[in-house]
């Protein structure tokens, strides 16, 4: 059993699948084994957005979210034995860095990963940006140096995705483009997994949270590779 293996972290429970569900099924493919991490447990996304604080209650989106993580990882091909959920709150991964860091910092000494996935440093959430911060310290810490790709939920969270796009433009060549064609039925599959985001799924929802999965479904899945 000395398969090589990845980690993808993921501030929310659907962030892997959005970023970089391509290229986690292109790697298994290749075969690595992939390990994700699922930092916060995602339940504000409808008290935030939707206005909507019971049916579902934040308690219960956790629930749905979580299976539906689950459910979309082992589409793409990622068995539930390799999902942690380090179930921070959803908004709280800021307040939350050092305690977080030490939770990475015990799962790389455990796992010797030859590539990181994690997300983008200039990516508007605030848990995104943590995010980078807690895997970026605890790499440093550690002194491991597996490759480390950043990849950035563009289309999500805020309306700034041109922003990042030309931000991310000027630094070409750092960028990694991964070809993920040949696993985008997967990708697309898994994303329907996510049904909280893209059905309705609440009597008091009028709309998905997001409903153009085109947008979503590119060929290329992009990485800014750190030096
Ligand atoms: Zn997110």
């Amino acid at each position: 059993m000395n398969e090589k293996k990845i980690i993808v972290f993921a501030p929310h429970p659907d962030d892997e699948t959005w970023g970089c569900g391509g290229t986690i099924a292109k790697k298994i493919e290749e075969g690595y084994e992939v390990l994700i991490v699922v930092m916060t447990d995602g339940r504000h996304a409808f008290t935030k957005m939707l206005g909507i604080y019971s049916d579902p209650t934040p308690e219960e989106l956790k629930e749905i979210r979580k299976e539906e993580t689950i459910r979309a990882a082992a589409i793409l091909g990622v068995p539930e034995k390799n999902l942690m959920f380090l179930e921070f709150e959803d908004g709280t991964l800021e307040e939350n860095e050092e305690i977080a860091e030490e939770r990475v910092i015990k799962i790389l000494k455990e796992i010797n990963v030859e590539e990181v996935y994690f997300p983008y440093e200039k990516d508007y959430h605030p848990d995104h940006r943590a995010a980078n911060r807690i895997v970026r310290n605890a790499i440093t810490k550690l002194g491991v140096s597996p490759k480390r790709y950043q990849y950035s939920i563009v289309h999500k969270h805020g309306r700034i995705g041109p922003i990042i796009d030309a931000i991310l433009d000027l630094f070409k060549h750092c960028i990694i483009r991964v070809d993920v064609s040949e696993f985008l039925s997967l990708k697309d599959r898994a994303l329907r997994e996510i049904k909280s985001e893209f059905f309705i799924i609440s009597p008091k929802q009028k709309e998905p949270l997001w409903n153009d999965m085109s947008k979503i479904l590119k060929k290329v899945e992009r990485f800014y590779l750190d030096k």
